[in-house]
């Protein structure tokens, strides 16, 4: 287990147990905090949790390709030290993000060239399992699965107990609570529940591109048509269609078509096909038609762009704090969610070494995880709000400013190797949108010539840096 060796005895200085609710990459990462401070961490989850990686009911996402930012699946190295090779034993692909995945925008196709990248790479209920299992292992974490939480109870200011019942029915009882993190997801009630024990509830904002989801798996060939290990035709303006495939566990291949607005893929087997030849490059339609299917075609439309004030509430409990998707949530196009999960997690350790549970925790918490989801919230609201299929607030001049921006920096990484890294170093939340702006970046995209003719079908070859 991640810092267990680390913890000091001066950070367990609680008595009752932190009750996490919910156990996704959320939950989860947060338990594996948690466990350095508390006694005794509970996980409450309402699903009866299988051996063996699946897709499961309260996770429906997990049937989608669910890409981890290196930068996301670093901070979780770092509260679980050898989580990525042990993932990689487990099956997951790694490879260099720069060569080996050629991402195409509505500019052209980013250029290739080796570099410190290494992507991992595996199914949604892989990574959760081998999380799952990690944590489980701790002495101070007990899952208690098949056990759906029901409401809260409240003592003056604070909760003082989460209720539960068997998931499948059953009698209603009450557990004791030092510390409560909702890690629900977007379903989250507690929002809910918390006005209904008098508390106040938050404000919410949404941007919805309606954005469709739909994702297939397949055998991958013994020699794929390509040399490359996945490709990311990204949507964008004039582009309202894109797709991704990505190589996960058991020699497999998981492919995501999505669309925004009417312009959807459906369900439908026969549609597959001929909507991956429409995209904007035919690479990863030819791809698809050397593979064998193994599943059908499964949809997804929970994928508005979302965020809950929870920074602005006044009166909020102080031992409730919400991490993952129950307070911000993203398009799953940019690949953000389950980094930003693990990220709000590790700033709740951070914010337990540094101040006890006390008066104001939990609004100095969500203060600060407003600021670091600043950046993923910039770029995943200022490019939804470009698109013509969208709904929600209005366009602002530092979206404007932004995504013009953001285009000469695609259009430069078509060219400029130095230009491309650092794009996707702010892709994969290695590096902050305002490394964008340093002098060396914001030279050479202001000062670049644009490629001026239509982008090329198929990826460059890989060159030097
Ligand atoms: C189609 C799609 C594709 C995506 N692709 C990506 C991607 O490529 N990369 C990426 O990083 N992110 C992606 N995401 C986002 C990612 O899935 C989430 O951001 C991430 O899972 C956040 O996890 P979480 O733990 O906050 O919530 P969840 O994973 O939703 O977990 C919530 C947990 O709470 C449990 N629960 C709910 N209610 C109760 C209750 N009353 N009692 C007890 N337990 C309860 C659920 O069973 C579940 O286990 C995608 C999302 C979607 C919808």
């Amino acid at each position: 287990m991640p810092r267990s060796g680390s913890a000091s005895t001066e950070t367990r200085q609680y008595e009752e147990p932190a009750v996490v609710l919910g156990a996704g990459i959320a939950g989860l990462a947060a338990a594996a905090v948690l466990a350095d401070h508390f006694p005794a961490v509970l996980v409450v989850e309402r699903d009866s949790l299988s051996d063996e990686p699946s897709v499961r009911r309260g996770v429906p996402q997990g049937a989608h390709l669910h890409g981890f930012t290196v930068g996301g699946r670093g901070a979780l190295e770092e509260m679980l030290p050898g989580f990525g090779e042990e993932l990689v034993r487990a099956g997951a692909q790694s490879f260099d993000f720069a060569v080996d995945l050629p991402i195409r925008s509505h500019l052209g196709w980013g250029i290739r060239f080796p570099s410190d990248l290494w992507f991992v790479c595996a199914s949604r209920p892989l990574t959760e399992h081998v999380l799952r299992r990690r944590i489980a292992q701790h002495p101070r974490v007990t899952m208690l699965t098949g056990v759906q939480v029901t409401g809260l109870t409240r003592e003056g200011p604070r909760v003082n107990g989460v209720t539960v019942r068997p998931a499948h029915g059953g009698r209603t009882s009450a557990l004791p609570v030092g510390l409560v993190v909702d890690a629900m997801g977007r379903g989250s009630r507690c929002a809910r529940w918390l006005e209904q024990a008098g508390f106040p509830s938050p404000t919410e904002e949404h941007i919805d591109p309606h954005t469709t989801y739909a994702t297939r798996v397949y055998r991958r060939p013994d020699v794929p048509p390509y040399s490359w290990q996945g490709c990311y035709l990204q949507v964008g303006p004039g582009q309202p269609r894109g797709g991704m495939l990505l190589p996960i566990e058991g020699g497999r291949w998981m492919a995501t078509l999505v669309g925004l607005g009417a312009r959807s893929p459906s369900k439908e087997e026969a549609d597959w096909l001929p909507f991956a030849r429409s995209l904007a490059s035919p690479v990863l339609a030819e791809n698809l038609s050397h593979a064998e299917p193994l599943t059908p075609v499964a949809v997804s439309h929970s994928t508005t762009t979302w965020r809950r004030h929870l920074h602005a509430l006044r009166g909020q409990p102080d031992n409730l704090v919400c991490v993952g998707d129950t307070s911000v949530c993203f398009n799953p196009i940019y690949g953000q969610g389950m980094s930003v999960a693990i990220f709000t997690a590790r700033y709740l350790g951070e914010c337990l070494d540094r101040t006890p549970l006390s008066t104001g925790f939990a609004h100095r918490f969500h203060r600060g995880v407003r600021s670091l989801t600043r950046d993923p919230w910039l770029i995943g609201s200022a490019a939804d709000l470009r698109y013509e299929s969208t709904t929600g607030p209005g366009r602002r001049l530092h979206h404007r400013a932004a995504m013009r921006y953001f285009d000469r920096v695609l259009e430069a990484g078509v060219r400029d190797p130095l230009v491309q890294l650092a794009f996707l170093r702010v892709f994969n939340m290695l590096a902050p949108v305002s490394s964008l702006l340093s002098p060396a970046v914001a030279r050479r995209v202001l000062g670049g010539r644009a490629p001026g003719r239509r982008p090329a079908d198929a990826p460059p070859p890989v060159t030097a840096r």
